[in-house]
């Protein structure tokens, strides 16, 4: 039984173009929800973020949104939440939503996805913190992404032991097993260094 109380869930504010991505949403949603593992994500009612809150809230579980003041509008604000903190700005958002969080999960999404799971690595990497995060590659999704690490890597701009800082699971049924054994980074060894 995995012992996260909280994981912070990055992902799309869109649906893609495949059902599978809206699917694992909602069964992870479910996952957590069975499990008592509280929803941290960005507060909207669009996409992926509405589909992974709804399921949490649908499932009787808590689900905590974080969203800055000018994006309640365009992402529209989730309603039926158990909270929603407004934030003044992105920064800010990417701030509260990292500290409330145990682990982070990634699912399909598109470059506002990409920015906040590379800081999210890259805080991990300069050891600001030792966070599990895990990929989920809906239908080899986000397998270009992993190519792209492992190519920074190859090229010698990345120390090769930044390939774990990184879990990469195919189904929504091995994000919490993939979160519990997820390495533990070395204090100083992922620094980029070599
Ligand atoms: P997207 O993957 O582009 O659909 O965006 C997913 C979420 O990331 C949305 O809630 C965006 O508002 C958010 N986002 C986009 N850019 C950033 C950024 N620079 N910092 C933090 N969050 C962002």
């Amino acid at each position: 039984m995995t012992s996260f109380g909280s994981i912070c869930v990055l992902c799309g504010s869109g649906e893609g173009d495949a059902p599978a991505y809206r699917a694992a949403a909602v069964a992870l949603g479910r996952e957590m929800a069975a499990r008592k593992i509280r929803l941290i994500f960005g507060g909207g009612s669009i996409g992926l973020m509405g589909a992974i809150a709804d399921a949490v809230i649908e499932a009787g579980g808590e689900a905590i949104g974080v969203i800055p003041d000018f994006l309640i509008r365009y992402e529209v604000g989730h309603k039926r939440l158990s909270r929603l903190v407004v934030t003044d700005s992105m920064h800010e958002r990417k701030r509260r939503m990292f500290e409330m969080a145990d682990a982070f999960v990634v699912l399909p999404g598109g470059l506002g996805t990409l920015d906040e799971t590379f800081e999210i690595v890259t805080w991990k990497q300069l050891g600001l913190h030792a966070a599990p995060i895990v990929v989920l590659d809906v239908d080899g999704y986000w397998t270009p992404l992993r190519a792209l690490i492992d190519a920074v890597i190859a090229a010698r701009f990345a120390h090769p032991k930044v390939s774990e800082l990184v879990t990469f699971v195919s189904s929504p049924d091995e994000v919490l097993a993939a979160l519990d054994a997820a390495p533990q980074p070395a204090p100083g060894v992922a620094t980029g260094h070599l």
